[in-house]
């Protein structure tokens, strides 16, 4: 198949760059009036309109003012749970603090209470329909933990249906087991006994199903220590998951210090970072994740963005798709908030979305560019001037169609 007079291809990549930082994340490589070539879902060639040769009769689909861009990877969601809390919403409104509704049998425990009622597959088909939104935004890749769980069964229905997610779904769906989300009421004086029913009983059995790639922990003053990182990293690498963890969204306590020893994918969250926290990241393989939408909706500082750029360390930028403090999964707001509320540049916005998206994730060898080789995970807008007008326009849907391994899903 050959796209034909693309207005712009933006986020052309060479083959070697697995994720972008400093200030080069301000730089996209784009072409005017292209090509785009795919093949076997994935791209085999792009380049000027007037260099395109079709030697034989080709399927050809013509995008006159239209750009193509690489497809967003959302590298932090928690898109499977139950019910929802616009009551605790409302509750805000009136004055109640996010602690103050959880102290009431609010937040994640709120969650894992409607987890426990909802059956497997009403809980599927309810994430089916999210995943299905999110597609129709662009998304093109996504990470989603476990977490509202906080049993044995609650946890692994939750990652059984991350699973059938991935097998059902085209798109990449990388799965995160987080029992460390908050401590279950049960547990509430035995945070020790959690931790072992965390250790000795759930990861055993994610590793014998084969439901996780990643092992998460709530690191944050009321929930997780540092200490606590510690022992979960430590039994999750006996079982084969690799760190991608919650630090630093409220208080600065040492976990991404923490995290970094156990060689994290990623670091998440960020909100309140201190000196020797920017000093910890700096040349590291791990990646920042910034998480706009959740600072907008629960009223908390936004990731220090600019100041990551200006020390040239890498960041992703993520959804955190949730019912409690984000729950929106439109990357194309997350990419808006950036810019308006981080005040990043649409370029910083666009390769944190994608290429460094994909690296959270690692699968930037696979997608998050336009490469020859990689699959062909693309956006096609409507007749826009150019990609800074998408975030500029915030809160509408400028995504036409989306692509992804070769096929078009709308
Ligand atoms: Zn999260």
């Amino acid at each position: 198949m050959i796209l034909t007079n693309i207005k712009q291809l933006v986020g052309i990549q060479s083959e070697d760059k697995l994720k972008t930082s400093g200030f080069e994340m301000n730089k996209l490589n784009i072409i005017e009036n292209a090509y785009l070539q795919i093949n076997n879902g994935k791209i085999i060639g792009f380049g000027k309109m007037k260099d395109l040769s079709m030697d034989e009769i080709e399927e050809v689909e013509d995008l006159t003012g239209k750009l193509v861009l690489p497809a967003w990877n959302d590298s932090h969601t928690h898109l499977v749970y139950a019910g929802t809390r616009e009551k605790e919403f409302i509750d805000r409104i009136n004055g109640l603090s996010y602690e103050e509704i959880a102290a009431r049998g609010g937040g994640i425990l709120n969650s894992a209470k409607l987890m426990e009622e909802t059956s497997e597959n009403d809980l599927y088909a309810a994430a089916e329909n999210r995943l299905k939104q999110v597609m129709n935004m662009g998304t093109g890749a996504i990470e989603i933990k476990s977490g509202y769980g906080l049993s044995l069964n609650g946890e692994l229905k939750m990652l059984r249906t991350i699973k059938r997610l991935n097998e059902k779904f085209d798109l990449t769906v990388k799965a995160t087991f987080l029992g460390a989300h908050a401590l279950p009421k049960k547990y509430k004086n035995n945070k020790e006994k959690y931790l072992d029913l965390i250790i000795k009983e759930m990861l055993p059995n994610i590793e014998k199903e084969g439901l996780a790639e990643y092992i998460d922990i709530f690191c944050e003053t009321n929930y997780f220590s540092v200490d606590d990182m510690h022992k979960i990293l430590e039994a999750g690498r006996k079982h084969g998951l690799k760190p991608k963890v919650h630090v630093n969204q409220f208080t600065s306590i040492g976990g991404i210090q923490k995290a970094i020893e156990w060689d994290a994918i990623s670091v998440d969250h960020l909100e309140v970072m201190n000196g020797k926290d920017f000093n910890a990241l700096k040349n590291k393989s791990t990646i920042a994740t910034l998480l706009p939408s959740c600072s907008f909706f629960i009223n908390i500082p936004f990731g220090p963005a600019k100041k990551l750029i200006e020390k040239n360390i890498s960041f992703a930028l993520a959804t955190d798709y949730n019912p409690g403090s984000s729950p929106n999964g439109n990357m194309n707001l997350v990419n808006a908030l950036a810019c308006i509320k981080m005040n990043i540049s649409p370029e910083a916005a666009f390769n944190a979305s994608t290429l460094n998206g994909a690296y959270a994730m690692e699968i930037s060898k696979n997608t998050g560019s336009i490469t020859e080789g990689k699959l062909a995970n693309i956006n096609v807008t409507s007749n826009i001037n150019s990609y800074g007008f998408m975030p500029y326009s915030f809160g509408q849907n400028h995504i036409e169609r989306t692509m992804i391994k070769g096929k078009w899903i709308n």
